[in-house]
């Protein structure tokens, strides 16, 4: 494990499920103190002092359903078994429908800096659509006290391509994020996936969902419409205002550096193997309480695996491949190795080869999925 590392923090639980959303949470609250022993014991266990942490992330679940004082606890848990660069960025997921202005307050003097509002949409009928727990105006309350709390740096999520989404309706959502100043957006494509109430309720024909076709445009739109905003579109899904407003902790994961991730569900990376912990919260906690670590299982990355991963990671970003950085980890010419669908992408113009960095464009980064799967095929 290199000196340097993340922290993942999962909080598995919310209110209540969204529909379209397939992460593990439970909505049992009543087991959240004994979760956070057992997050707690986790920590502890898997302490190492000589380890610096530069970034921190509370993900979920909804990690703002937990009092600050939880919060702070688990933070100066972390702490105490870990370096933690004094720049680190710590940042915490909100939910707008589970937080006040005190609630700010609060969470600003724990050590947080950075947070990521889940706001959605700034429409109240695409919001019941997606089934989330807050309209749209306390969204909106929720922004406005974390700035008067102090946050500068306030990303917000918002989700695209809804049944019936048109370019101007998102746009209309777009604009209302941007009046509200954020430092970084993240907008994410509406995805059907399989097992979530959405994905049966579309089977069932309740709706018919958005075309890839409009799935695309919308896409572009995003790009476009942010990029004349200011904020870059460094990765698929991420935009920020200035290089120094990128999130840096999801910076790491497409850089492909190591983290560790604490809670049931979480996966850890050193830089070759792969772990998970058990998805369910009581096996998670049974587990710690018998002072035994919490892992379903692990994986050593087989080297195609690490160029597959490599690819699909490096692909999202602005900055794309590094072909003389691939040539490095994997000893191997990229060029060399994927001639002929290098050669198809850049001729359908879907890429570019520039400053020795293999880019899709934003045409290219439309059809990212088939692209990495292509790769894929070919590593082996
Ligand atoms: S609040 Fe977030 S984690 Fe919880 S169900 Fe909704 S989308 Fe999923």
């Amino acid at each position: 494990m290199s000196d340097h590392c993340s922290i993942y923090s999962h909080i598995p639980f919310c209110i209540r499920k969204c529909n379209y959303c397939d992460f593990y949470s439970e909505t049992d609250l009543s087991q959240i103190p004994d979760y956070l022993k057992a997050l707690e014991t986790e920590i502890a266990l898997r302490a190492a002092s000589d380890i610096i942490i530069d970034t921190v992330y509370l993900g979920g679940g909804t990690p703002s359903l937990l009092d600050v004082k939880q919060i702070e606890d688990i933070l100066q848990t972390a702490r105490g078994r870990f370096q933690f660069s004094p720049d680190a960025e710590i940042t915490v997921e909100i939910n707008p429908g589970s937080v006040d202005a005190d609630y700010f307050a609060r969470l600003k003097k724990t050590g947080v800096n950075r947070i990521s509002i889940g706001v959605q949409s700034f429409n109240d009928d695409k919001l019941k659509f997606l089934h989330r727990i807050h309209t749209a105006d306390e969204a909106c309350r929720a922004i406005e006290h974390a700035g008067t709390a102090g946050f500068e740096n306030i990303s917000l999520d918002l989700i695209y391509g809804v049944p019936g989404e048109t370019q101007s309706s998102w746009i209309k959502d777009l604009k209302k994020a941007i009046e509200r100043k954020p430092s970084h957006i993240s907008a994410y494509m509406l995805t059907l996936e399989p097992g979530t109430p959405l994905a049966r309720q579309m089977k069932q024909g309740a709706f018919v969902p958005s075309g890839s076709e409009m799935m695309s445009l919308l896409f572009k739109r995003t790009s476009q419409y942010l990029n004349q905003a200011g904020f870059e579109h460094y990765e698929i899904s991420s935009f920020s205002k200035g290089g120094s407003n990128r999130s840096r902790h999801n910076s790491k994961y497409w850089d492909l550096l190591p983290y560790m991730g604490f809670g049931a569900a979480a996966h850890s990376y050193d830089g070759s193997i792969r772990s998970w912990n058990h998805r369910s919260i009581e096996r998670y906690i049974t587990d710690l309480t018998s002072g035994l670590l919490p892992v379903e299982d692990q994986e050593t990355l087989t080297l195609e695996q690490k160029i597959t991963e490599y690819i699909m990671l490096r692909l999202r970003t602005l900055e794309g491949l590094d072909l003389e950085d691939f040539q490095e980890r994997f000893q191997l010419s990229f060029q060399t190795k994927f001639k002929k669908i290098l050669g198809r992408i850049l001729d359908e113009g879907l890429g570019m080869i520039e400053n020795n960095r293999f880019v899709l464009n934003l045409e290219g980064r439309i059809y990212l999925n088939s692209i990495v799967e292509t790769f894929a095929a070919a590593v082996l």
